[in-house]
């Protein structure tokens, strides 16, 4: 008999992943009540605040049915956002089976979508489930049609659970049993053994996260990391519980661990496939890909004695997750610092934020950008992902940027703004798509550089928040681009040129010498702020001087408000930047794109 079942849970956001995961966990006796803290899946602070899944897990359980027969299930959690797209893909790898879980108040989101896409091209069961069924918003009936129009299933296929009651629940288990396919168990075939993730620990070095596909892993054995050629020792091997938990074998159709002293992240690649240095399989398995940063920016220490501290920071950081890139690089405007690299804005985000929190170095980031292509007059294709290091002009035969398909689902009263939205940022409309429920799937390509910045939360505000979106990249594009410079003074603040479409330069270029004026602070001479194209200069704003000492106004005798308005003064200089003669204030860095 075939007892275990691999399965992951495909949701949009919100729409309930952690909290039912919980309840299978609670109720497989997995995690006693009072082990349980919510969301037990989401265990990095970050994670838990955001309510974000930002790295996947898989956690074993034990569930025994009404009938005595007890099964294990592998429950291998997924990361929902796009940035993580690949990790997506290996996970759902893993498994037979995944759990669609939609939100019974909001229906199908662009996410749901996109992941559900993905189970279905590795052939996975699909287990369709409505959450959040007790929320009296909810509306199972046109959710559930929802459901039905979009993978094909019958109406009573769809199990009808609430994560927050527990409702249901118990059916939802012995679907589980009963829908999901077990894995095939051929465990005297050479070793196969996917690593769906990897986490690095100080004193263990890699832990890979693995599923057996095929063959027998044994304790002790002398394994290959068949993409990166890499050799170690399986020196402890798992189950995954609430805590690792050693085994003497991982066999065909097991979730479990591998650590073997791997020294870096590197060696042990999300993707690879592990097999026997003496039994070796013929081909790994299929899918395997190198992540390459997609958006990146400038990370520079507000105070320039904090830069060793960064580069430990950093270095610190990437050992745990091996997509984020960086190397040094120096701004005139800024000093040392760094350009990182990131899969996508949502994981800048997250390195940006556990800088500050984890290691305390307060940092100016630039704005981000994504990566060019550039054909020079010589006839050499080079990669700009700085917009300092964009050839002149007259150096340019063409230039190319990304481009993404871009899906966004909304209720239909909402497709005028946003084909709008889409429009301005250049986009070209590939189709709509009614569904059920008044709601629309508006399908865009796009310039990755005009979604980088802003373009989520204007689809959201101008939504009311309805929208949803989700994108993938395509191509590389032909584009008639240009950098943008900006002037303080006659100066150029290399750490404030953008690149940009020649169309919008102007429109830019003034927009920023505006905003600019606004954010920079009046100092004790007049500053001149330019926008440039090469040396042509497009728009042009002036900062006078300023005349009065901040406190003059103040009267006299009131010490404890005069000297609060000079620690306030303090504090603001904290976050200043001096580029030349010249205070800038950290927002100035990224005000350079927004647009209002
Ligand atoms: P995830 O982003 O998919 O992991 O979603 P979470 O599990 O973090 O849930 C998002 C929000 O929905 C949280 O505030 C949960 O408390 C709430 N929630 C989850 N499941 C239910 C449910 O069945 N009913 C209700 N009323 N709220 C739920
Ligand atoms: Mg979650």
């Amino acid at each position: 008999m075939n007892n275990i079942r691999n399965f992951c849970i495909i949701a949009h956001i919100d729409h309930g992943k952690s909290t039912l995961a919980d309840r299978l966990l609670e109720r497989t006796g997995t995690i006693s009540e009072r082990e349980m803290q919510e969301q037990v899946l989401d265990d990095m602070d970050l994670e838990r605040e955001r309510g974000i899944t930002i790295k996947s897990h898989a956690i074993r359980m034990d569930y025994i049915r009404p009938n005595d027969e007890v099964y294990t299930f592998n429950l291998i959690d997924t990361p929902g956002h796009v940035d993580f797209a690949y990790e997506v893909s290996r996970a759902l790898k893993a498994c037979e089976g995944a759990l669609l879980v939609v939100d019974a108040a909001q229906g199908i989101e662009a996410q749901t979508i996109s992941n559900l896409y993905q189970a279905i091209d590795q052939n996975l069961e699909i287990v369709p489930v409505l959450n959040k069924i007790d929320l009296p918003g909810a509306d199972p009936e046109g959710v559930g049609q929802q459901i039905v129009d979009l993978i094909g299933c019958d109406p009573d296929e769809i199990i009808k659970v609430s994560g927050k009651t527990g409702e249901g629940v118990d059916g939802l288990l012995e679907a589980i049993v009963e829908r999901i396919p077990g894995p095939t168990r051929e465990e005297d075939k050479p070793l196969k053994a996917l690593i769906f993730d990897s986490i690095f620990n100080t004193y263990r070095g890699s832990i890979a996260y693995v599923r057996v596909m095929e063959g027998t892993l044994k304790k002790g054995d002398p394994i290959l990391f068949m993409a990166t050629g890499k050799e170690y020792d399986a020196e402890e091997i798992g189950y995954l519980k609430l805590k690792k938990e050693p085994v003497k074998e991982l066999k065909a159709g097991d979730v479990g661990y591998v650590i073997g002293s791997v020294k870096s992240l590197q060696d042990a690649k999300v993707g690879d496939t592990i097999t026997h240095q003496k039994k070796r399989a013929e081909k790994a398995i299929p899918g395997y890909k190198e992540v390459k940063p997609m958006v990146f920016s400038g990370i520079f220490p507000t105070s320039s004695e904090d830069f060793e501290d960064l580069r430990a920071a950093l270095e610190k950081l990437q050992l745990n997750d091996a997509s984020l890139t960086y190397q040094p690089e120096t701004s005139k405007a800024l000093g040392f610092g760094f350009r990182a690299g990131f899969l996508g804005l949502l994981h800048m985000e997250i390195v940006q934020e556990r800088l500050d929190r984890e290691f305390n170095i307060d940092i100016i980031t630039t704005v981000p950008n994504v990566q060019y292509e550039v054909d020079t007059e010589e006839g050499n294709r080079i990669e700009v992902d700085n917009p300092s290091d964009m050839p002149a002009a007259g150096d340019i035969e063409k230039v190319w940027e990304p481009y993404i398909k871009a899906s966004i689902i909304t209720p239909a009263e909402f497709i005028g703004p946003i084909m709008k939205l889409c429009q301005e940022r250049r986009g070209v409309y590939v189709n709509q798509h009614f569904m059920q429920n008044n709601r629309v799937e508006i399908t865009y390509e796009l310039p990755m550089a005009e979604v980088v910045f802003d373009f989520y939360d204007k689809l959201k505000s101008g939504t009311r928040g309805y929208a949803s979106l989700d994108y993938e990249f395509i191509e590389y594009r032909k584009g008639d681009l240009v950098r943008l410079d900006i002037l303080l003074n006659g100066e150029p603040v290399d750490a404030l040129s953008s690149i940009t479409h020649r169309d919008k330069a102007y429109y830019q270029g003034r927009k920023v010498c505006a905003k600019l004026k606004e954010l920079i602070p009046r100092q004790q001479f007049e500053v001149a702020v330019q926008a440039a194209i090469g040396s042509r200069v497009i728009a042009r704003d002036t900062i006078r001087a300023l005349r009065k000492d901040v406190t003059a106004k103040c009267y006299g005798g009131d010490i404890s408000r005069k000297r609060k308005l000079i620690e306030k003064q303090k504090e603001g200089k904290k976050r200043m930047k001096q580029v030349g003669s010249v205070d800038i204030p950290q927002e100035a860095f990224l005000a350079v794109l927004s647009m209002d």
